[in-house]
């Protein structure tokens, strides 16, 4: 009798209550130690997102714990970000001009910079009725353009037809289909014949080939289609340059984002080579020298 007929549990380590806070400070924990820029703000997005809520939400309840379930989702995207996936792609979203998009990896993430080239539009244009988002990934621009002229159609070209496919749930997300149309093809290869536009706006791949494997890990597995910008990072700006004047209406508008150092090029050199018109310039968030503006004359 006596003791023999107890059965005593040890919770192991692993099994003790996890609280949203013990789990927020040790996954920033762990990413800052990796190097990760931001940890802080990755372990909110990434431990929300688990619990499918906002960030707010963690702050608030603190002392909530875990479940089984939640823990074991949880511990799986904490090493796809160690592993060098960002967190927009474990996420699957990613925020851009206020405005929430699917991402997947056959997508470059939203960025920052780009909302630069949306806003250089808003500033600029008023009214176009038809709109060309050239390199559409995504669909963030096409999407940000449509909600800013609301009177207008835009098409939006990808050779990437995974990256449609994102674009089509994007466009979808935000009850835009109507107004929205997706063509697969090279890029003004893609558009329906004689079509001519008051405004086209591109984020093309401009990176320096040379370059792409200096870049962060994260971007490094982007797709290379969206990064690869050739020798000097200009081979398809040059392309775009030299095709645009057909497609814009007279007093149409191009605007490019690229990296800074082939803006005094395109500014100066080919905008006036190839559409008779030198670029305005816009910088980004950062202060560098982003997007270039170049208007046909009416
Ligand atoms: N801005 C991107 C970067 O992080 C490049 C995007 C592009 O090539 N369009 O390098």
């Amino acid at each position: 009798m006596g003791g023999g007929d107890r059965v005593w549990y040890t919770r192991p380590v692993m099994e003790q209550t996890w609280t949203l806070k013990a789990a927020l400070d040790w996954i920033a924990e762990d990413l800052r130690r990796r190097d990760i820029p931001s940890p802080r703000l990755e372990a909110e997005l990434l431990l929300s997102a688990v619990l499918q809520t906002d960030r707010l939400y963690l702050y608030t309840h603190f002392d909530r714990p875990l479940d089984d379930a939640e823990r074991g989702t949880l511990k799986s995207a904490v090493s796809r970000r160690r592993a060098g996936e960002s967190a927009a792609v474990i996420i699957g979203k990613k925020e851009f001009w206020s405005l929430d998009f699917e991402v997947t990896k056959d997508v470059l993430v939203p960025r920052p910079e780009t909302e630069t080239l949306v806003e250089a539009t808003v500033d600029r244009v008023s009214a176009p009725s038809r709109i060309l988002d050239l390199c559409c990934g995504s669909g963030c621009i096409a999407v940000a353009l449509a909600t800013e002229f609301p009177d207008a159609a835009v098409d939006a070209a990808d050779l990437s037809g995974a990256a449609l496919s994102v674009a089509a749930s994007n466009v979808a997300r935000h009850n835009l289909a109507h107004r929205i149309s997706l063509y697969e093809g090279d890029l003004f290869d893609a558009l329906p014949v004689g079509r001519a536009y008051d405004l086209i706006a591109t984020n093309p791949p401009y990176v320096i080939d040379a370059e792409i494997n200096t870049l962060a890990r994260e971007v490094r597995a982007e797709p290379r289609m969206a990064l690869d910008g050739g020798p000097d990072g200009l081979a398809i700006i040059r392309r775009i340059l030299s095709d645009a004047g057909a497609f814009l209406k007279p007093g149409g508008w191009l605007f490019i984002e690229m990296d800074p150092r082939q803006v005094p090029v395109v500014a100066r050199e080919l905008g006036p080579r190839c559409l008779g018109v030198a670029g305005d310039v816009v910088p980004d968030l950062a202060g560098r020298e982003r997007v270039v503006c170049l208007r046909l004359p009416v």
